[in-house]
């Protein structure tokens, strides 16, 4: 097929990704009378937004007092001093506003008896800077992410967006200069190819959890539009770090949320021991997550695990009142009756540490531009190109995220991306013709796996399952320089396999088969990304604990990884310490 016969379409913006992310920007563009076009290779409401649990922060005060302030050096300290001080107080200003847009928007969150919005304790969750256990968590049950999503994805519809469903996005499109013009997408039923050519584009398409063998994400969470930045020559930003919740179903992944910790649920080893206490001494179970992560780890390997092979440790619910279960807890208390034949209401659940959040991305400033370094500047912003969501680093969770700051980060950012497209559309009226030379690399990108005659090539699927298992074994919750070194090799050896992969499936199937490969390509350049930043940093902060480098090293470390697919290259930005109106939060031990 020649590239001119190639059916085009125009829109002001493209948005790639029909999560909460992207749609939140969606909504606002169609608002203001923008033409909008959403990508999404699963119908929407699919997105992996939908099953996210426990709910979303914001400082409302309707059970404990609270203050955006007190969110700010909360999320500060939970990033372990790494997250840009500016963004942190950019979101946790903005968050009750974002919270009741979506309870306009038509979210039922959960209610007080005096018909406030509930809010539940979350993890890393304080009063008056480090204090009392706040409660900030404002949910919809434990399925806030479906009731976000639906009410978004109807409310788009309301506003005449126009959505590509199941269409599947594999490359930027450029201009000559290389500002970035669109999208090359392809419908996933009929392989009907398409250029989307776009005054702006957003990347919102969520993170990169099945890069790991056990992870609560869905099989779609690939970090495409990692490896589209990556391709298209953006750097990531702080891709070493790497959220395991604390509670994955054991063996399986499937998440129970921290809510049910936020509801007064509990850990104990094999001798019935809350062992947090150890840990965390004041807030025990509601440490952040990486703190509690490392615990059970420590447990396990210390021989305190329970089960026949001392694997896992157990999440005890059997003493909250059945009520408690059975309005805040309902998901969670039927995902173990249905998957693992127990109810919590009589046993506790097995849990371990499961891969769960891509703390990198995409590096962004507060208005979702995606910045590069160039020449002696840390970050000029890229003309025209947006990130929002999981997919990006504005940096709001830095080293570790705090749970519910998420779907916060997502509404707030997809909105204020938004705002900015919004003024640049105003400012830049006329489309710019596309370079074709990039509409061909996309093209072969594609059809390179159109050869199913060669069987000589390695299966995808065994490749992607090699990839996880070195992932979980060399970049996990405990890191060292020598497992980290050979963590590099191996996927550097996982990459060149690959170049040599092929599909010979040519039944009907072709085009998920092709999908699976594309997929592949992506997370292979994210994981590349992760490991070769992770081995490059040699101290201990949030996610990232190196065993050889125990501590936080603020003097050498108080900066962003900025990893680059050519060369495989790394640069560094400083962190932003200072924040917008307040005093800055200087780096203090993080103890909870
Ligand atoms: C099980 C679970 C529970 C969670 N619970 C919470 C919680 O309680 N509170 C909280 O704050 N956070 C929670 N999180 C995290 C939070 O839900 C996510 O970080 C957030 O929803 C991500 O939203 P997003 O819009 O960035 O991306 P997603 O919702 O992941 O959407 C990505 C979109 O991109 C599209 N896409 C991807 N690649 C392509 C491509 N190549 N072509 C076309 N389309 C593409 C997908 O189709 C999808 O529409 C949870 C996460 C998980 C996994």
């Amino acid at each position: 097929m020649n590239i001119e016969d190639i059916p085009r379409r125009r829109f002001d913006a493209l948005i790639i990704g029909a999560g909460g992310g992207g749609l939140r920007a969606a909504l606002q563009l169609a608002e203001a009378d923008a033409s909008v076009a959403v990508v999404s290779k699963v119908f929407p409401t699919r997105s992996h937004t939908v099953a996210a649990q426990g709910g979303m922060n914001a400082a409302l005060a309707n059970v404990l007092p609270d203050n955006w302030h007190w969110h700010m050096f909360d999320t500060v300290k939970g990033s372990d001093y790494l997250g840009d001080q500016d963004a942190i107080e950019y979101m946790c200003r903005a968050a009750p506003k974002a919270v009741y847009e979506m309870e306009h928007f038509g979210v039922p969150f959960s209610r007080l008896d005096n018909g406030k919005i509930y809010q539940r304790p979350f993890g890393g969750q304080s009063q008056n800077f480090g204090g009392e256990q706040a409660a900030r968590t404002c949910a919809a049950a434990d399925r806030t992410g479906h009731a976000i999503l639906h009410s978004l994805y109807q409310q788009n519809i309301r506003a005449k967006t126009h959505f590509f469903d199941e269409y599947f996005a594999v490359d930027l499109l450029k201009d000559e200069q290389g500002n970035v013009l669109g999208a090359y997408v392809f419908d996933i039923h009929s392989g009907e190819e398409i250029i989307i050519e776009a005054k702006t584009t957003l990347i919102a398409t969520g993170g990169a959890g099945q890069l790991f063998r056990t992870t609560t994400n869905a099989l779609i969470n690939t970090g495409d539009g990692m490896g589209m930045a990556l391709r298209a020559g953006v750097p990531l930003q702080d891709m070493e770090f790497f959220q395991f919740h604390p509670t994955g179903i054991a063996g399986r992944g499937m998440l129970i949320t921290e809510g049910a910790r936020g509801e007064g649920g509990y850990l104990v080893n094999a001798q019935g021991e809350r062992f947090m206490e150890r840990y965390a001494p004041t807030a025990k179970d509601l440490a952040s997550r990486d703190v509690v992560s490392r615990s059970i780890y420590t447990e396990v390997k210390e021989g305190r695990g329970c089960g026949p092979d001392k694997d896992h440790v157990m999440l005890k619910l059997d003493h909250l009142p059945e009520d408690v279960l059975q309005s805040r807890l309902p998901g969670i208390r039927q995902t173990c009756i249905t998957f693992l034949g127990i109810d919590p209401a009589d046993k506790p659940i097995p849990v371990y540490p499961t891969a769960h959040y891509t703390m990198g991305g995409i590096p962004t400033n507060r208005q979702g531009q995606v910045v590069v370094p160039v020449k002696d500047t840390p970050e000029e912003p890229v003309t025209g190109l947006y990130a929002a969501g999981e997919c990006a680093c504005v940096s709001v969770h830095g080293a570790n995220r705090l749970g519910g700051n998420s779907l916060l980060d997502i509404l707030v950012f997809g909105r204020s991306a938004a705002n900015h497209i919004i003024q640049y559309l105003k400012e830049n009226r006329f489309h710019k013709a596309l370079d074709e030379n990039t509409i061909q690399k996309a093209y072969d990108r594609l059809h390179r796996w159109d050869d199913t005659s060669n069987s000589n090539g390695e299966s995808v699927d065994d490749i992607r399952r090699d990839l996880q298992k070195v992932m979980e074994d060399n970049c996990g919750v405990f890191r060292t320089q020598d497992v980290l070194d050979n963590g590099m090799e191996e996927v550097s050896k996982l990459a060149q396999r690959l170049k040599n992969a092929s599909i010979t499936d040519q039944s009907e199937l072709f085009n998920t088969a092709r999908i699976e490969a594309l997929e592949l390509e992506n997370l292979m350049d994210v994981a590349l990304a992760t490991v070769y930043s992770a081995a490059a940093r040699t101290e201990s902060r949030g996610a990232h604990s190196r065993i050889d480098y125990a501590e936080r090293d603020d003097k050498s470390w108080m900066k962003h990884t900025l990893y680059s697919s050519e060369d495989r290259k790394l640069d560094y930005k400083p962190v932003r310490t200072k924040p917008m109106s307040v005093v800055s939060f200087p780096p203090k031990p993080r103890v909870y």
